[in-house]
């Protein structure tokens, strides 16, 4: 069919540009959630069956592995794909816009300009190397920092300001303090106590006193620093044997102030590259382009905000004279670039919304009635989300709607009433979980509260590992209409399921699948709505952006308290926890301990998880019944310890993290961790969001001894914290955003260069609400363009 054989040319063509996005990234193999290989297994399987299915087949064979390759490896795979693309021609990239609306044909997103044609001057667009400055060699270290075109380099901001402007008398200066200092070179002498170490003390005075600067290793300072001249320094006072020192400091002409004596840019570096390198770079091409630099948001909303001319902005963005000037800069680009991005976001909603939909509504009478049959009330925040949920399916536009909730939170439920107002309207519903242990817990919980409350909801479970028969059976029964709720995993998504009027997809762990498989799941029926869960706290400011075109609700309430005390224990005192753990086992409660495992290859982790087990049965768990539970069991095999553990036929599992997604098994209340650092905070927590979920007093223990500061201040987070959205954001200080959740894997670390997602939630909020305006009343406004241009693929990328 020659429909679909464009649609799959489509798909290499993004896979084209994704391949460009890999090795600007440096080959870290972030740029797609999952990685490279992931992606290329499901371009496999989904080609399979048509004209490029033997390509897409050769393509996945070469990226096979590819997350445990070296960078300059992966390089290569990629530039084997790329044959293999061009090979079919999937090459000329196209301008992304939004995810559904793709233009054709409309050229290379980076432009490489045909040998001999200078681009005009003074344009902002070309190439770097048309840079003040910059010949090739430059340009290779610029490129690894991203930059590639002149706007690049002007929009390279500094990560932070140095405040160098205090000028100090060399009398005053305290040890450890960083200063300033001015003064005259009254000596330069040569050491070398080694053959390979020269050391070059200069002694520098000034009214008040002699401070020396010493440098390692650069003889050919000796040339530039003569006694008699006058310099400016800047470094870390060290005072020693009543000397004062400052060990490799910064220094200049006195009266240069350029390095010294003010504020000065930091910005992040590649080898090669130099601070006063950049700074220079940075300030020459400023001042050359600057008439480029053009007002881009609209006049009103620029005073509505009270951000700067633009141009104002980036000359005080780098080069400051003070630190209110440099945030007030800081502050107009980052609302700049979160505006920007918004307008994407408001585009994909605008076309979500315009779509039609279907109405799905339910009587208050029956509602009320379906939860007053619930075993428990609901709470506020469940309420508010039924509400707004039943509002959106009642709408005549199909709902896209995020709802958000800690572990335990009661998304399940919420969901459930869902579909029971689909099924109202005479609609099927879906439940998509990413994996067939939390599948069937969905069904086991679902077909039980269904049953208690004696709803007229026919529920079916279809997984991968289910007899091939048995799946034809359901899928007869969802074809005909026969299931009211379907629950399943990527099973649901197969081409050979069919629903008969299906109107309702909930997929839960929406992190865990992608966009591919959402719209695969959307297209089982017409015009679908859509509910997407998550219980991966992450900052709103994130919210905003991944999710940006969802509706949102919050489930900011847990049901039923936790009252889990977390202990953080040292290596040394492990007998003393086990000790703590036999003593509740022995009076009938359940416990896990968890094990963090590498997947260096299957047969270590097997044999490792095996090991401690072991261990564990023969040495402080003596006597108990243990069940293990381990990423290389069979599906089946994993079902029937959970099962064993729920009917309490066991007293622990000892488990690698595959409990870490959704499993409810509401008696464990004892939790041992080993090895607490070598997880993250956010896995920590989640971790621990396996016990107490019946509310009763619970408890856990984090066996760790760690190294690094930062491992301890986790743990300690770790220990203090039980607010998800509080250890989230905790996270994010600690560790930087690139490493939050995926975030990297988004390039959403990368993306904004201005703005910080942690701090800038007003900001984004505002200018969020200012894109959304714009595009409300002119969905073709000019800045659109300037959104592809600035984002283009980065932008799908960076989205749920
Ligand atoms: P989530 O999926 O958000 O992690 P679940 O939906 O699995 O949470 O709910 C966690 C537990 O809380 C389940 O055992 C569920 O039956 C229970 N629960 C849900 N809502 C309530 C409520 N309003 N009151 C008491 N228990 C509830
Ligand atoms: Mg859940």
């Amino acid at each position: 069919m020659k429909e679909q054989l464009a649609a799959e040319m489509e798909r290499l063509r993004r896979l084209w540009r994704i391949l460009q996005l890999e090795k600007r990234d440096h080959c870290q193999d972030r740029v797609v959630l999952g990685g490279l290989e992931r992606l290329l297994a499901r371009l496999r399987d989904e080609l399979s069956s048509g004209e490029l299915g033997p390509l897409a087949e050769e393509l996945f064979a070469k990226a096979e592995g590819y997350g445990q390759l070296t960078p300059p490896e992966r390089r290569k795979v990629i530039l084997e794909l790329e044959d293999l693309l061009r090979g079919v021609g999937a090459t000329t990239a196209v301008t992304v816009t939004t995810t559904a609306t793709v233009a054709a044909g409309a050229g290379e997103s980076q432009p490489q300009p045909p040998s001999g044609a200078f681009p005009k001057a003074g344009d902002l667009q070309a190439p770097v190397r048309y840079a003040k400055g910059v010949g090739t060699q430059r340009e290779k270290l610029l490129a690894k920092l991203g930059i590639r075109t002149i706007e690049d380099l002007l929009l390279y901001f500094p990560r932070r300001i140095e405040d160098r402007s205090r000028i100090k008398r060399i009398a005053s200066l305290r040890h450890g303090e960083r200063a300033t200092i001015r003064g005259l070179i009254r000596a330069v002498d040569v050491i070398r106590p080694r053959g390979d170490l020269e050391i070059l003390k200069v002694a520098v005075q000034d009214s008040t006193g002699i401070a020396y600067a010493v440098f390692f290793n650069q003889p050919w300072l000796r040339k530039q620093l003569r006694p008699g001249e006058r310099i400016a320094l800047w470094g870390e006072v060290e005072r020693t044997w009543g000397e004062i020192q400052l060990a490799s400091p910064v220094w200049e002409p006195a009266d240069e102030n350029f390095l010294t004596g003010r504020l000065v840019p930091i910005y992040p570096l590649t080898e090669g590259l130099t601070q006063p390198m950049l700074m220079r770079l940075i300030r020459e091409n400023l001042a050359l382009y600057q008439d480029q630099i053009e007002e881009l948001l609209p006049e009103e909303v620029r005073e509505r905000h009270g951000l700067l001319p633009r141009r104002e902005a980036f000359f005080k963005i780098h080069f400051p004279q003070s630190m209110e000037e440099f945030e007030r800069a800081r502050t107009t680009l980052a609302f700049e670039e979160l505006f920007l991005f918004q307008i994407g976001v408001a585009l994909e909603r605008r076309r979500t919304r315009a779509q039609q939909g279907n109405i799905l509504e339910i009587d208050d009478d029956l509602l009320e009635g379906f939860i007053a049959g619930l075993p428990f009330e609901l709470t506020g925040a469940q309420r508010r989300a039924v509400e707004e949920i039943r509002q959106d399916l009642a709408a005549p536009r199909p709902m896209n709607r995020l709802l958000q909730g800690e572990v335990g939170s009661g998304k399940t439920v919420v969901a459930l009433i869902a579909c029971l107002i689909a099924h109202a309207s005479g609609y099927q519903a879906a439940l998509m979980a990413p994996t067939e242990i939390l599948a069937q817990q969905h069904y086991h919980v679902i077909g039980e509260l269904v049953r208690r409350a004696g709803w007229p909801l026919r529920v079916g479970l279809l997984i991968g590992s289910l007899p091939e028969r048995e799946k034809a059976a359901l899928r007869r029964l969802i074809a005909q209409g026969e299931l009211d709720l379907v629950i399943g995993t990527h099973a649901l998504i197969q081409d050979e399921v069919r629903f008969r009027r299906l109107g309702l997809a909930v997929i839960d762990e929406q992190h865990r699948f992608g966009v591919i498989q959402r719209a695969q799941l959307e297209r089982k029926g017409k015009n679908v709505d859509i509910l997407v869960m998550s219980a991966t706290p992450i900052p709103r400011t994130v919210t905003l952006t991944l999710y940006g075109q969802f509706d949102i609700s919050i489930l900011d309430e847990l049901p039923r308290p936790r009252r889990i005390k977390t202990y953080w224990v040292a290596e040394e005192r492990r007998e003393e926890v086990y000790a703590i753990v036999r003593k509740r086992l022995a009076a009938g409660e359940q416990a896990y301990i968890v094990y963090p495992l590498v997947e260096e290859s299957e047969e270590l982790e097997l044999r490792a998880a095996t090991q401690m087990f072991e261990e564990l049965s023969r040495g402080p768990l003596r006597g108990f019944r243990l069940g293990l539970l381990h990423g290389r069991m069979g599906e089946r095999e994993k079902r029937r310890v959970m099962e064993q553990l729920r009917a309490r036929e066991l007293d622990a599992l000892v488990a690698t993290t595959i409990i870490e997604v959704g499993i409810d098994v509401p008696d464990a209340s004892v939790m041992v961790i080993e090895h607490a650092e070598r997880f993250g905070l956010a896995q920590l927590h989640q971790l621990r969001g396996r016990i107490g979920r019946a509310g009763q007093e619970a408890v856990c223990f984090a066996i760790a001894s760690p190294k690094t500061e930062e491992a301890k201040r986790r743990l300690a987070a770790f220990r203090d914290l039980d607010d998800g959205f509080r250890i989230a954001e905790e996270d994010l200080l600690i560790r930087g955003p690139g490493e939050l959740m995926g975030l990297a894997q988004h390039g959403l670390d990368t993306t904004f260069k201005a703005a910080d997602l942690l701090r800038d939630l007003e900001l984004m909020k505002r200018a969020r609400e200012e894109a959304f305006r714009l595009i409300e009343e002119d969905p073709e406004h000019p800045l659109v363009g300037e959104f592809k241009r600035r984002f283009g693929e980065r932008f799908e990328l960076a989205r749920f």
